[in-house]
């Protein structure tokens, strides 16, 4: 499985000379290997030599016996999730590059495309499953994407069935904003650009907030602001100071909640993760003491946002608020 691992699938099977496996998988760890190759694979370190597929005689069956009395779990393959938002912006960017010819199965644009989605997938924490957004998976959303598009559905070309509700969510909101859809797409790229992938495997996961729209950038972005060293300097200092006011709207939790909330803050990161130079470390600059509530709100957006932006909601909020005070309370 190492192996397997290592070499990825296509070699793998190569390599042993086994098709590509329809039915039984392997599953380990959320991670799923495929049985029959594996046991082939397995059967070196029995007797030196690997079993080829052809010296497998009897059926899957028994395969998946021999496998499940050592304690496998076997399965058919998990189906490849629903492309997310950030995915099919991708997607949707690639396709109007050349609506009228999109780029082939073979192409290298879209083999480019699957490997940063399969990146954006390891980045967000998932475990690839062997077809996870393989050239032939891009190619077909291509197709569901121009099913969308009225200048193809015109022209009698469509032969596609078009994607899911996101799908047409995306390009409803996209299709007439291509300037924006470009610098949707940056963002997306540049977050991916700029992490390093082994720096954050280190880092821990979070969950999102509820209501989070939880793209990519964002769970980056959660996870370099939970990254324990600089935490650790942080609050070192907020503690040096005596300080732990909402650097956005000074609320101060021991003001309000006694001992209970004595040096209770979050904390935040302020540069959103696409504008970060590439492998570039979190310094204590970068990080600000927000109270829960401001946090909360700097997630919501699909970019996190600045300090200077909460600032100015902030204060624009409140003299809101004073504005439309009336002598007739609303409470
Ligand atoms: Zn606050
Ligand atoms: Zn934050």
């Amino acid at each position: 499985m190492a192996e397997y691992e290592a070499m990825g699938h296509e070699p793998f099977l190569s390599q042993y000379g086994f098709p590509e496996p329809k039915r039984i998988w392997i599953k380990l760890n959320g991670n799923q290997y495929p049985a029959k190759a594996i046991a082939g694979a397995a059967h070196k370190f029995v007797d030196g030599v690997p079993l080829v597929a052809s010296a497998f005689k009897s059926g899957e069956a028994t395969v998946v016996r021999k496998l499940r009395k050592l304690g496998f779990e076997i399965g058919t393959p998990g189906r490849n999730p629903d492309w997310t938002r950030d995915e099919l912006i991708l997607a949707l960017e690639l396709y109007f590059t050349n609506p009228a010819n999109p780029p082939g199965k073979k192409s290298a644009a879209v083999a480019a495309l699957s490997h940063l989605l399969n990146k954006i997938h390891r980045l967000s924490g998932g475990v690839g499953g062997t077809t996870f957004r393989n050239p032939d998976g891009v190619y077909l959303k291509m197709m569901n994407i121009r099913a969308l598009d009225p200048t193809f559905i015109v022209q009698g070309k469509v032969g596609m069935k078009a994607g899911g509700s996101l799908d047409k969510a995306v390009w409803a909101e996209y299709v007439g904003r291509r300037i924006e859809l470009a610098a949707d797409a940056k963002a997306i790229r540049d977050a991916v650009a700029n992490t390093n992938e082994e720096a954050v495997a280190k880092l821990p996961t979070v969950e999102p907030y509820e209501g989070e729209e939880g793209g990519v950038i964002m769970r980056l972005h959660k996870r370099h602001e939970r990254d324990p060293r600089v935490i650790r300097e942080k609050l070192k200092a907020a503690r040096a100071a005596g300080d732990f006011e909402c650097e956005a709207c000074t609320f101060d939790f021991e003001a309000t909640y006694g001992p209970l909330g004595a040096q209770f803050i979050e904390i935040h990161h302020t540069t959103p993760v696409h504008m970060m130079k590439p492998g570039t470390k979190t310094k204590l600059t970068d990080l600000v003491l927000l109270c829960a509530n401001c946090h909360r709100m700097a997630h919501r957006s699909r970019i996190p946002l600045t300090l200077a932006d909460l600032k100015a909601i902030v204060k624009i909020g409140s003299s809101e608020k004073l504005g439309a005070c009336s002598p007739i309370s609303r409470h």
